[in-house]
């Protein structure tokens, strides 16, 4: 079977994608493959970021994989924190604080939109290959929901009424940035 490192500490995601995919590829982690050091993420952008990391395990271990990033895109805010969404309330990555920082800068502003974007870089025998998932919404003024992560609470998608924290995890897949990603990666490994 056709083996391929996802670039991510997280197993979960890992048996995701593998249940998404079926048995045409052995999906593997970073633990899997001995790669316990932090990969870097230095990049200005997120496709920048996804292909820093695919191409750090393409070239220290040697093997087909592909990464993902993900950022919030608040349009009134310049896009911010975009690139830095994890860290956006500082290096603690905390959700809460990032929520309610976002929430805090958009105080003033009429203009909540916003959306999601992930990228997933894959690298196949040397060439690289990128896949866009987009999910327009917006921030609302208070969190709703307890389920997903992230900013999950304060942010609903244009098609729902409810917020991606409001959702089972099936539900938010199928509309979500990282599924509509994932759905594109998948249609390309089942036709290469
Ligand atoms: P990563 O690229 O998956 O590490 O995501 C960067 C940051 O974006 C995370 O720390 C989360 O705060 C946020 N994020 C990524 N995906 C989602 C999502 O599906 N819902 C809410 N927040 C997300």
């Amino acid at each position: 079977m056709n083996k391929l490192v996802f670039a991510t500490a997280n197993k979960n995601k890992v048996s995701e994608i593998q249940k998404i995919m079926g048995t045409q590829y052995d999906f593997l982690s970073l633990e899997d493959i001995g790669c316990t050091e932090d990969i870097p993420e230095t990049q200005a952008t997120i496709v920048g970021n996804a292909l820093q990391k695919a191409r750090y395990v393409y070239e220290n271990y040697g093997m087909n994989c592909f990464a993902e990033d993900t950022g919030l895109q608040i349009h009134a805010l310049g896009g911010a924190p975009g690139v830095y969404s994890a860290r956006y309330a500082g290096p603690a990555r905390d959700a809460s604080d990032n929520m309610n920082k976002a929430l805090s800068e958009l105080k003033d502003k009429a203009d909540r939109s916003a959306q999601f974007k992930t990228v997933i870089a894959l690298i196949l025998d040397g060439k690289e290959y990128t896949f866009e998932g987009i999910v327009e919404g917006e921030i609302l003024t208070e969190r709703q929901g307890t389920g997903g992560f992230g900013y999950d609470p304060i942010f609903k998608p244009t098609e729902s009424e409810q917020t991606f924290a409001q959702m089972s995890s099936e539900e938010k897949g199928k509309i979500s940035h990282r599924g509509r990603a994932t759905a594109k990666l998948k249609a390309f490994l089942l036709e290469v």
